[in-house]
C-alpha cells in the first residue's frame, strides 16, 4: 500500500487534470468572482477548486441529480392492427466513475443518510446505487467552520472520516493525501509525490488539532423523546413555524434531504420519465388526489421536518440523525429560522423560546 502523498498548491491543477483523464472529477467551484455561490461542478482546466470555505450547495447532485431522466418511453403502433400498440422502454446509459474532490465530512455524511433509504432498505434505488458505487470522496479535513456549523452536536465532527475514501489535510505549502479505503489506493499514484516525514508530521498535527474541536453547542442527538412530548403542542409549533415562508430552500441546500417527485414528459408518442427534487416544506407536497392534505399548514410541515431529522429517522435507522450539522439551512433561510434553536427549544417552556 502506498503511504501518504503530497500535492503542492501550484501542482493541484495538474493533479486534477491527470485524474480527469480517467474519471469525472467534481470540485467546489465559485460561480462568480466574489465566491458568494460555490457549487460542485465537473473539473475543467479553467476551473480551480475553492477549498477555503464550505460550498453553498452540497455535492448531493453528483449522485442524486436535481433533475434526472430515469427512462425513455415510446409507444409503438402494431403494424398489422391499428387498434393495438405497445410501449418500449429504454434505460439511461451507464455512468462513469467519479471523484468528488474537496467535499467536507458533513457532505459525505449526508450520503450515509441517503444510503439507509436508497441502498440498505428492502428496495434498492438502482439509479442512486449505480452512481454511488462509482463515486469516491476525497474529503478535506474541515478547518473553516463558521457560526452556523454544528456537526459535533449531531454526532460527527470536522475530522470525521466516516464514508470518505481519501483524506485531504491542508498543510502550509499544499495538501497531504491519505487513502482510507482499498478502492482509493489505486488513485494514490496519481495523487502527487510521496509526502516527506516533515509534511506527514505537520498533517498529523492539523488532524489532531481539528479532531479536538467541538463544532456547535451541546448534543442534539437525543431529541426524539422531547419531540414526541412536543408533538401535540400546536402553539409551540405555530410559534416555531411562524416566520417560515415555505420557500423550500432549507431542503434544497440540505445534504440529507432526499425527497423527489416523478413526472412523465411526453410529446406525441415519445417521452421521458423524470425525477426531480421535491420539498416537504411545499404546500402541495403531501396533497392527495382527493384534495385532502395531511400537512395543510406550515405547523405540520415544519414539525415534520424537525421530527423526520431528529426523531423518525433515528428511530428507524439505529439512532442515525438525519442532519449532519452543515448549517446550510441556517445560512440560507431568508427569514433566519435556525434549526438548532428549534431542536433545543423542544426541551424548554414556551416562554423561553427564541427563534
Ligand atoms: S428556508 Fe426558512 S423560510 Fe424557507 S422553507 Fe425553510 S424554514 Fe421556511
Ligand atoms: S437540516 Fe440544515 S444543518 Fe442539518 S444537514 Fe440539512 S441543511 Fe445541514
Amino acid at each position: 500500500m502506498r503511504g501518504k502523498t503530497f500535492i503542492a498548491h501550484d501542482e493541484l491543477p495538474e493533479v486534477l487534470e491527470r485524474l480527469s483523464k480517467t474519471m469525472d472529477v467534481w470540485i467546489p467551484t465559485a460561480i462568480n468572482d466574489e465566491k458568494c455561490v460555490i457549487q460542485f461542478l465537473p473539473y475543467q482546466p479553467d476551473r480551480l477548486p475553492v477549498l477555503d470555505r464550505q460550498s453553498t450547495m452540497p455535492p448531493k447532485k453528483v449522485i442524486f441529480p436535481q433533475v434526472e431522466t430515469l427512462l425513455h418511453f415510446s409507444r409503438k403502433k402494431d403494424e398489422n392492427d391499428p387498434f393495438k400498440s405497445h410501449i418500449e422502454l429504454e434505460d439511461e446509459e451507464e455512468v462513469s466513475p467519479v471523484l468528488v474532490f474537496g467535499a467536507r465530512p458533513c457532505d459525505v455524511r449526508g450520503f450515509l443518510v441517503f444510503d439507509e433509504v436508497y441502498l440498505n432498505g428492502p428496495y434498492k434505488d438502482p439509479y442512486y446505487a449505480k452512481r454511488r458505487e462509482k463515486t469516491l470522496f476525497a474529503t478535506l479535513v474541515c478547518e473553516t467552520s463558521d457560526n452556523a456549523c454544528f456537526c459535533s452536536a449531531v454526532g460527527s465532527g470536522p475530522a470525521d472520516q466516516t464514508g470518505s475514501d481519501l483524506w485531504i489535510i491542508p498543510v502550509d505549502s499544499g495538501y497531504v493525501i491519505e487513502a482510507l479505503t482499498k478502492r482509493a489506493e489505486n488513485l494514490m499514484p496519481e495523487m502527487g509525490k510521496d509526502a516527506t516525514e516533515a509534511q506527514i508530521a505537520e498533517a498529523q498535527n492539523v488532524q489532531k488539532k481539528v479532531a479536538a474541536l467541538h463544532i456547535g453547542e451541546g448534543d442534539l442527538t437525543q431529541s426524539s423523546d422531547d419531540f414526541e412530548d412536543r408533538f401535540s403542542d400546536n402553539e409551540f409549533w405555530r410559534d416555531m413555524a411562524f416566520k417560515c415562508i415555505s420557500c423550500g430552500i432549507c431542503t434544497y441546500v440540505c445534504p440529507t434531504c432526499y425527497c423527489f417527485n416523478i413526472t412523465d414528459e411526453a410529446k406525441d408518442l415519445d417521452g421521458e420519465r423524470i425525477r426531480s427534487w421535491d420539498s416537504c416544506m411545499f404546500n402541495h407536497y403531501t396533497r392527495e388526489a382527493s384534495g385532502h392534505n395531511p400537512r395543510p399548514s406550515k405547523l405540520e410541515r415544519y414539525r415534520n421536518r424537525i421530527g423526520h431529522k431528529f426523531s423518525y429517522f433515528p428511530k428507524k435507522y439505529k439512532g442515525m440523525i438525519a442532519c449532519c450539522g452543515c448549517g446550510r439551512c441556517i445560512r440560507r433561510c431568508p427569514v433566519a429560522l435556525d434549526i438548532r434553536n428549534v431542536v433545543l427549544s423542544l426541551k424548554k417552556n414556551k416562554e423561553n423560546v427564541d427563534v
